[in-house]
């Protein structure tokens, strides 16, 4: 089995299943999250105009709390993770603000989702230390989005005013038909 092949997606149950705390970072967890960066990046080469900026671990079907996050999603050389176990968001800070929003487990799509600008994020490192940190903007983003599929929650349950896109070959957003956002909710929804 590939990498690639570990990517889950809709309407797989087990993203919508919440995922469990870890405890003592043991092998397996350190092997989940090697997994989980390889099959980003393995993702990502198949895909011309998209980066594969962060994953959960009910992505590649494993229940457990853990996200990973590229270190510098603007520059797809580099391949370097941060790895957030047992993430939580312990504030909410700022406005909500709506941008695109797509998802490895939701082929070719997009959505306009409300987040808010900044989140203080409190979780453990793969060394099992505790840390807590601030982010904003993009990172703030992508934590939200990564730590709703820590409870079986996908971006496209929030999606505003069924602004729905697909990607086109070029790298385009499209906007998505209304019978077509139908159909897919079936998928989406599991
Ligand atoms: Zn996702």
């Amino acid at each position: 089995m590939s990498t690639l092949e570990h990517i889950i997606s809709v309407p797989d149950e087990r993203l919508r299943q919440h995922a469990q705390r870890v405890g003592v970072i043991t092998d397996d967890v350190v092997d989940t999250i090697e997994t989980m960066k390889a099959a980003a990046l393995a993702w990502e080469n198949t895909r011309e105009n998209e980066v594969g900026v962060a994953l959960a671990a009910p992505q590649i079907g494993v229940l457990e709390r853990i996200v990973i996050v590229r270190s510098h999603p603007d520059d797809k050389t580099d391949q370097e993770f941060e790895t957030f176990i047992n993430p939580e968001i312990t504030k909410y800070e700022g406005e909500l603000g709506a941008e695109p929003e797509g998802c490895l487990s939701i082929p070719d799509t997009y959505g306009i989702v409300p987040r808010y600008e900044t989140v203080r994020i409190a979780a453990m490192d793969i060394h099992g230390a505790a840390f807590r940190m601030k982010a904003s903007g993009f990172l703030a983003r992508v934590l939200q989005h990564e730590i709703d599929h820590l409870h079986g929650s996908l971006f496209v349950d929030t999606v505003q005013d069924d602004a729905f896109y697909k990607i086109t070959d070029n790298g385009k957003l499209t906007p998505l038909p209304t019978h077509e956002i139908d159909s897919a909710r079936v998928l989406w929804n599991g």
